[in-house]
């Protein structure tokens, strides 16, 4: 293990002016944890834009090594489930956000966080799906405790282009969904039906202040959205249907009604990947592993190095990057 290495540093000023900055880091920098990781792959969520461009107070602790998720091999430990040498997966915790997080050469967090690589899957494979990934498969996971099975109907995933949406798309197809992919980028066509997207729907269609009950379109949703997007995916979900919000790409707010809850009995199910239990994070990367189809993984995903995380950050508040991206560490 290394005695110095790069990390990215989110630091604050006295004014509570924000900079990112490379710095050279030490052992005795790193935060409390049982279990010390040699991180080999990371990746770029949109939390984590969000943290490197200061658009929302995701980082609570300065200064902060960002990236919310990463893959590595454990370089020591303390805890008796893990030992020197075992590849492991971690998800949230606060990462990034009050614990020193994945952009750095090594990683110290408690072993409780940590998940088993699954047997098989490589570090770069497991940041393909990342955080988003790992959400999208706890939204479908949600959606079929409620009971939605492909004979159900259609499934609409909105923000489809992006990480979640992507990897959503690429899970349903595999399970026999007919999904509709809402996304503002409809020259990314091929793309979204190369993933399994049956039908693909224009973004504006559901973006604009709609009516509190409309036609019913779908049977679910998976929505990393939000606000009005969020508002009339339920307004248009069938009779006793169910929509896993995720995310805020669109806005936090939900300009909703209750009928589609006391009319049609739709069901609101949030999904929270950051303190989800991990009995159930074992059960979302088992089955990732078991049903992400590989070529899928491949088309959905592209590989930056630690250099470009910076501008990968800005690109992804812009809405400009495609599917996942998987940085090589
Ligand atoms: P991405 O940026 O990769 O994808 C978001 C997508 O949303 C974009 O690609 C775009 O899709 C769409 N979008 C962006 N801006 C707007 C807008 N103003 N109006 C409508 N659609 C928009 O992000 P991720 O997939 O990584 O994350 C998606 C959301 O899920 C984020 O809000 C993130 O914070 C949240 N999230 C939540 C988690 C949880 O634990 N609940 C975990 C992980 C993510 P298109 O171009 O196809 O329209």
């Amino acid at each position: 293990m290394p005695d110095t290495f790069k990390a990215i540093l989110i630091s604050r000023d006295a004014d509570k002016k924000q900079s990112v900055a490379v710095a050279d880091l030490t052992r005795d920098d790193l935060m409390e944890g049982d279990v010390t990781v040699a991180i080999d792959a990371t990746t770029i969520n949109y939390k984590d834009g969000l943290a490197i461009t200061g658009k929302a107070p995701v980082v609570r602790r300065f200064p902060m090594v960002p990236g919310v998720d990463f893959a590595g091999t454990v370089v020591q430990s303390a805890n008796p489930e893990w030992k020197a040498g075992d590849k492991v997966i971690l998800n949230g915790w606060g990462t990034g956000e009050t614990h020193l997080g994945a952009y750095a050469g090594i990683s110290r967090v408690k072993g409780d966080w940590l998940v088993a690589l699954p047997d098989g899957m490589s570090a770069s494979d497991a940041m393909a799906i990342g955080t988003a990934g790992y959400t999208a498969m706890l939204s479908v996971m949600a959606l079929e405790r409620h009971g939605i099975t492909p004979e159900r109907g259609p499934v609409v995933v909105t923000g489809a282009a992006g990480g979640v949406g992507s990897v959503a798309i690429a899970i349903l197809s595999g399970l026999g969904y007919h999904v509709i992919a809402s996304t503002g980028r409809t020259s990314e066509s091929d793309y979204l039906t190369g993933l399994g997207a049956t039908e693909i729907i224009a973004r504006e269609e559901l973006s604009e202040p709609g009516k509190p009950l409309a036609k019913e379109r779908w049977a679910a949703g998976i929505d990393a959205v939000g606000s009005h997007t969020l508002a009339n995916v339920l307004a248009m979900t069938s009779y006793g249907g169910a929509v896993a919000a995720c995310g805020l790409a669109g806005g936090m707010d939900l300009p909703s009604t209750v009928a589609p809850f006391i009319l049609r009995g739709v069901s609101l199910i949030g999904i929270d990947s950051v303190m989800a239990p991990r009995q159930l994070r074992q059960e979302a990367w088992k089955r990732i592993n078991a049903e992400v189809d590989h070529a899928k993984l491949s088309a959905l995903s592209r590989t930056i190095g630690f250099d470009d995380i910076i501008a990968a950050a800005h690109d992804i508040v812009d809405g400009k990057i495609r599917g996942r991206v998987v940085v090589e560490m």
